[in-house]
């Protein structure tokens, strides 16, 4: 049976962009060799970075004066390279999850970081209100959905000062005004591609006007290294990147950022409905704050003992990857851009006939 995805990352991928990646490790482009045995120096390959970085400006519509960049590492490798890059004295950070409170983690390593507000008196169920950005820092540092806790800042800020963006789970996966960034940074395995590599867009203007001088950057660590040469200063994860222009082909084919925004909506709206109707589940975020990509919920305290029955249940109908992360506890769907609509009605049936069965 074909499963129905809810995993938080690495996540469900487009069925056509498995297929093709599977394809190319066979045999690439009928050329008699597989992608993982070729340079990544080769015309072949160069074809499909170029691809790739097309697909990003086409469908970001990412202006002039932006480089498009494929990393190693990980989105917490950004936590530091950031840093490392940007902060000679003293950054403001948004304070609203496991991720951003990394990422805060990483810059102390390099200065002062002022949290402008924090949503951690409540287990970051919700997004802080009425918050300034100061205007005396090298920048401010957001993360725009928070995978863990299910709460999203789904519009772009804006700010006195360069704004840098964890934008790992929800790349992609609505319109963003990419000329509000200086800097956004994306784990691909949440939305756009398979674990092992990261997109980073970075504004031209920012890296050359705004770089520590009196700190010495290791090469790989540099954005310059990685900008100047066009993410081949070394091999890049030449695998990741073929499976991350598929998906980005994929995502144009359906109409883009304003369509999967839609949809993306529509699926989050279905379940939501369903939590909030029902006498069993109830949503742990506050409504305001809730995303569309991790939906988080619980069963009312009267049904605690009966969340473990629901992940078996939920499994024999070919629902998986539904357990909440152990900080939140309950359940976690993740509704990213790649899963069906029906996969969420599927999980709201499953609901349905359990409450029967139980409340
Ligand atoms: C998953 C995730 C990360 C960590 O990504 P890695 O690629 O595993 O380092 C960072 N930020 C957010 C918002 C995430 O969801």
């Amino acid at each position: 049976m074909k499963k129905h995805n809810f995993n938080a990352g690495p996540a469900i991928l487009p069925q056509i962009a498995i297929e093709n990646t599977a394809k190319a490790v066979l045999d690439f482009n009928g050329i008699g060799m597989s992608i993982l045995e070729i340079s990544h120096r080769s015309k072949e390959f160069q074809a499909v970075i170029d691809e790739a970085v097309a697909l990003f400006k086409e469908i970001l519509n990412i202006p002039e004066g932006y480089h498009v960049l494929f990393l190693g590492g990980g989105a917490s490798t950004q936590f530091s390279m950031v840093p490392f890059n940007f902060l000679k004295k003293k950054a403001a950070y948004l304070e609203t999850g496991v991720w951003a409170k990394k990422a805060i983690k990483e810059a102390k390593l390099f200065g002062e970081v002022q949290i402008v507000a924090s949503s951690a008196d409540k287990n970051f169920s919700y997004i802080p209100k009425g918050w300034t950005i100061p205007s005396d820092v090298d920048y401010f540092h957001f993360t725009s959905n928070n995978t863990i806790y299910g709460t999203e800042i789904r519009h772009d800020i804006d700010s006195p000062v360069p704004v840098v963006c964890d934008m790992s789970s929800d790349f992609c996966s609505r319109p963003v005004d990419v000329s509000k960034y200086a800097l956004i940074y994306a784990g691909a395995q949440k939305n756009v591609g398979p674990a092992g590599v990261t997109v980073i867009i970075i504004k031209e203007e920012f890296l050359n006007q705004c770089q520590v001088k009196d700190r010495v950057i290791p090469t790989m660590t540099n954005y310059k290294t990685h900008v100047d040469e066009g993410s081949m200063f070394n091999t890049p994860p030449v695998l990741p990147i073929f499976t991350v222009k598929e998906t980005l082909k994929w995502l144009k084919s359906i109409g883009g950022l304003a369509a999967i925004e839609k949809m993306n909506i529509e699926k989050a709206q279905i379940l939501y409905d369903a939590i909030d109707n029902s006498k069993m589940f109830v949503g742990t975020v506050e409504k305001d704050s809730r995303s569309l990509m991790n939906i988080c919920f619980v069963m009312k305290e009267q049904y605690k003992d009966k969340e473990e029955a629901f992940l078996e249940f939920a499994k024999t109908k070919g629902l998986v990857g539904l357990k909440g992360h152990r900080s939140v506890g309950g359940f976690r769907a993740s509704t990213y851009n790649a899963l069906p609509k029906e996969s969420v009605i599927a999980l709201v049936d499953a609901m349905h006939e359990f409450e029967k069965m139980h409340a």
